[in-house]
């Protein structure tokens, strides 16, 4: 999984095709870091974890990155206004200036507004990561100027049986669910069924899968924004599943497809 997050990286930056502003959703387990070093590494295919830059963005401090995180529980505006003075030098050594926001759902309002004019015109040749545990809670207008990047969740894995249901269900087919638990993993099936399609069709000319079974024919419906607006949308319902109607919820998602 994490794997695939560092191929995308890989591929998007072989065909230049790296964007200036990402927000990873989950819980980020070093993941960040790590495409943070595969950006600026010299190694062709991946990282070394072993240079001069590697080291020093392993460490958090190295001096063309800098890290924000939450001082206390929450993320200040001060922390925001020192990011923005930091990329407003120019870089030492990388070809980009890297910006790490961690926590980002601690953002108070006023730090996160004060973030959104950077967000709107980054600066050239930078980099901005973002990580949250949760969309809740962070400002729309953050979210929507941010390409995103679904993180594993730490206590869940994928029920691959459950794929079937996935399928099943974006043919249309009405799913009952007699369990909340049950009901909770089907909708991180689906994130993940999308997640892994969005993934793998970016790293396909035209972004089409090649001719396969019915899970390429299903993904290939779909456009790469597409994808990436249902999944921010079921990641919502995700989040609230303990407490939402279930037949509901479903009908909701329906309605995104
Ligand atoms: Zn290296």
């Amino acid at each position: 999984m994490r794997e695939d997050i560092l191929n995308y990286f890989k591929i998007l930056e072989k065909r230049e095709l790296l964007g200036t502003s990402y927000l990873f959703v989950g819980e980020d387990e070093g993941t960040v870091v790590d495409v943070v070093k595969l950006i600026s590494c010299n190694e062709e295919l991946s990282f070394c974890g072993q240079c001069w830059d590697c080291k020093r963005i392993e460490d958090g401090n190295h001096p063309d990155l800098h890290v924000i995180l939450p001082e206390g529980l929450s993320i200040k505006i001060d922390s925001i206004r020192e990011g923005i003075r930091f990329f407003s030098l120019k870089s030492f050594r990388l070809k980009k200036k890297i910006l790490i926001i961690k926590d980002a759902q601690t953002l108070t309002p006023a730090a996160a507004n004060a973030f959104l004019k950077t967000l709107e015109e980054p600066p050239k040749n930078s980099f901005i990561a973002i990580s949250t545990s949760k969309l809740e809670g962070l400002l729309p207008t953050i979210i929507s100027r941010c390409r995103k990047i679904f993180l594993p969740f730490k206590e869940k894995e994928v029920d691959r049986s459950l794929e079937d249901s996935v399928f099943s269900f974006l043919k249309g087919q009405d799913l009952r669910f007699a369990d909340r638990k049950k009901f909770s993993s089907f909708l991180w099936a689906l994130i993940m069924v999308f997640r892994d399609g969005l993934i793998s069709k970016s790293g396909w000319i035209n972004n089409q899968l090649p001719q396969g079974g019915e899970r390429e024919i299903i993904l290939n419906s779909y456009e790469i924004e597409e994808i990436d607006s249902i999944l921010k949308d079921i990641l919502k319902i995700y989040e609230v599943a303990k407490s939402i109607n279930m037949n509901l919820a479903l009908n909701l998602i329906r309605l995104k497809l």
